[in-house]
């Protein structure tokens, strides 16, 4: 056994007696099937600022609007399938070890793999909000209306400001999903954190929650993270690879 399978062996170890293992993914999870994250060595970050995407500027600036929903019809025409670190989580899911996952990725694979109650953190991609009377659509029935010309599309309702469904900067959480999470922190025996610095808080509270209750935190991320100092076992290396064989030595052990 290499390094890296030896390190493996270990975290699945430390989760093996484990029956409620909350995971909690971010960014680094999707980069697999083709999605940048933020602040990996591809990350969005290393070409555009992250201060140009807060709330208030997408409020106040038409053109920001418009770049936004651009980006979301390029982001459209792309296909983004699950890879085999969101197939494993499912595989644990219906193992019956992993009741509840939760994202701070607004992408959707994790749905398209099978898993299900996600709480996703940081809301979804996949539909549209008007800020004004809070109306929900499919995000695809906006982009059609994008497509057809309408380049800072509002509320056909009301008129406010339709804004994909995600938690921009500046933007509170919605407040019954971190506490939802919070209180999976507290029912789980055990957490594993993937595919992210755990810099973003509150959401990084959730495994920080976990591991200050006393149960292991197993971290699997290529790439330093705030709370590696608090984890029983870091895992360095990409999801992919490593999910998979930790879920199965986790399945194996009963
Ligand atoms: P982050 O960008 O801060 O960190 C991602 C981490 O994952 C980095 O350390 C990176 O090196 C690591 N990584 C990249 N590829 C990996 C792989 N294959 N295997 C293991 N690790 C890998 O991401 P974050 O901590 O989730 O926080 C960023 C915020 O970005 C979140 O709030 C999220 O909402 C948002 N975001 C989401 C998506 C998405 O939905 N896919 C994409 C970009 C950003």
């Amino acid at each position: 056994m290499n390094d890296a399978n030896d390190i493996t062996a270990t975290a699945g170890t430390a989760l093996a007696r484990a029956q409620r293992i909350l995971v909690f993914t971010g960014a680094g999870i999707s980069t697999e099937s083709g999605i940048p994250d933020f602040r990996g060595p591809n990350g969005v970050w290393r070409h555009r600022d992250p201060a140009h995407y807060t709330l208030q500027r997408y409020l106040a600036d038409p053109d920001v609007r418009r770049e936004r929903w651009q980006d979301r019809l390029e982001a459209a025409r792309r296909e983004h399938r699950p890879n085999d670190a969101h197939v494993a989580i499912t595989q644990l899911q219906q193992a019956g070890r992993a009741p509840v996952v939760v994202t701070q990725n607004i992408d959707g694979p994790h749905q398209d793999a099978g898993t299900r109650n996600v709480i996703e953190l940081h809301g979804t991609s996949r539909e549209v909000g008007c800020l004004e009377c809070g109306r929900r659509l499919p995000v695809d029935v906006v982009l059609d209306r994008v497509r057809e010309g309408d380049s800072d599309p509002h509320c056909e309702l009301c008129g406010g400001l339709l804004k994909t469904a995600t938690i921009s900067f500046g933007q509170n959480l919605i407040a019954a999903d971190i506490e939802a999470a919070m209180h999976e922190a507290d029912l789980c025996d055990a957490c594993i954190a993937i595919g992210s610095t755990l810099s973003v808080w509150p959401a990084a509270g959730v495994p920080a929650r976990a591991a200050h209750n006393g149960v292991p935190l197993v971290i699997v991320n290529d790439g330093a993270t705030e709370l590696d100092a608090v984890a029983e076992v870091v895992v360095s290396g990409r999801a992919g690879t490593i999910v998979p064989a930790l879920v199965e030595s986790i399945v194996a052990a009963g």
